[in-house]
């Protein structure tokens, strides 16, 4: 770390705040491998009750201008990867093509944790598997950008994932662009006190259905059975061209859920995440019926 980095910020020992993305840029390319990123910092700091030993420098992202800030377009939303739940669920609460979105980023945890927890840490914790916005995104089929010095990059939040547990240092989520829609969405989860209140199953789903009712185009993710979050195909696709029904696309998710194979936890058995499944596709479906 040079003097002329830690001059755009403030340093407290371990801890840089820093107040440019370039300047956060810069200390965590110079902090390689011993430094992360500190966003709201609701899952570092739970680090000890996890027995996980806490990287030795951190720097706090969520002064960032730009990583705060939420653009809602004609065609596109971006939102900075330091916005935090709770800001989101206000910004898109009257955007009912983003009900999903709103209502993951708006149920998840608790008031509390909402206002610190940013939509960014709750992508790239790749050890957190109950995270609500991450199949909510998957649904609205949303693009990722990520920064370090060298630049930009762009990708699917699918390849997102499957590299967000190996990201070389330096490089950080910057900023979650979505296509704006006239898709009806919705999110279904399923919290249980024994689980800690995280939630047991989550459906997040995207349907974009005719005038007649029937099915042209469904996204329907699914979070916290398996480790990592993941879009049902083949529910998608036994649902098209066909009247879009609860009752039915419950039916269908009960013939297919077998392909799940849920996660083991302390919390309930692999098997409860995966029965549930139906029974949330039949309200999320509902609600973006709007029944
Ligand atoms: C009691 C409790 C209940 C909860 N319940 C829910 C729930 O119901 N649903 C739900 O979805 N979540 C829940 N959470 C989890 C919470 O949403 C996550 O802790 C949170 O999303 C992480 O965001 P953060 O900003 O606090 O991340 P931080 O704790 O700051 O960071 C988490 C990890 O992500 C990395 N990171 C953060 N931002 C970036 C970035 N921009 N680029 C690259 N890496 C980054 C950090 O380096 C760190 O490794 C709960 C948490 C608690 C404590």
């Amino acid at each position: 770390m040079t003097a002329g980095t830690l001059a755009q910020g403030e340093a407290t020992g371990t801890f840089y705040i820093a107040s440019s993305l370039a300047a956060a840029l810069d200390a965590l390319n110079d902090y390689g491998p011993e430094g992360a990123a500190f966003a709201g910092g609701t899952w570092i700091m739970r680090a000890p009750i996890r027995h996980q030993p806490l990287k030795t420098r951190h720097v706090a992202i969520g002064k960032i201008p730009e990583l705060t800030e939420i653009r809602i377009g004609t065609d596109a939303i971006e939102i900075g990867a330091a916005v935090t739940h709770a800001a989101l669920a206000s910004a898109l609460a009257d955007l009912p093509d983003f009900a999903v979105l709103t209502a993951a980023a708006g149920r998840s945890a608790n008031p509390a944790i909402r206002s610190l927890a940013t939509i960014g840490g709750n992508l790239a914790t790749s050890d957190f598997s109950a995270a609500d916005c991450v199949p909510a995104l998957l649904c609205l089929d949303a693009q990722i950008e990520v920064s370090s010095r060298s630049g930009r990059e762009r990708m699917s939040l699918e390849a997102f994932l499957t590299q967000r547990s190996t990201l070389a240092p330096g490089r950080l989520l910057t900023k979650i662009v979505v296509q704006r829609s006239r898709h009806k969405t919705a999110h279904a989860r399923l919290p249980l006190r024994k689980a800690g209140d995280y939630p047991v199953a989550i459906v997040s789903l995207s349907f974009d259905v005719d005038t007649a009712n029937y099915v042209r185009a469904a996204r329907i993710a699914i979070g916290s059975v398996e480790t990592v979050a993941r879009r049902w195909d083949r529910l998608e696709a036994a649902l098209l061209d066909r009247p879009l029904a609860p009752a039915r696309a419950a039916d269908v998710a009960a013939e297919l859920a077998g392909e799940f194979v849920g996660r083991e936890s302390v919390e309930v058995p692999p098997w409860y995440r995966v029965s549930v499944l139906p029974r949330l596709v039949r309200r999320a479906t509902a609600a973006a019926l709007g029944a």
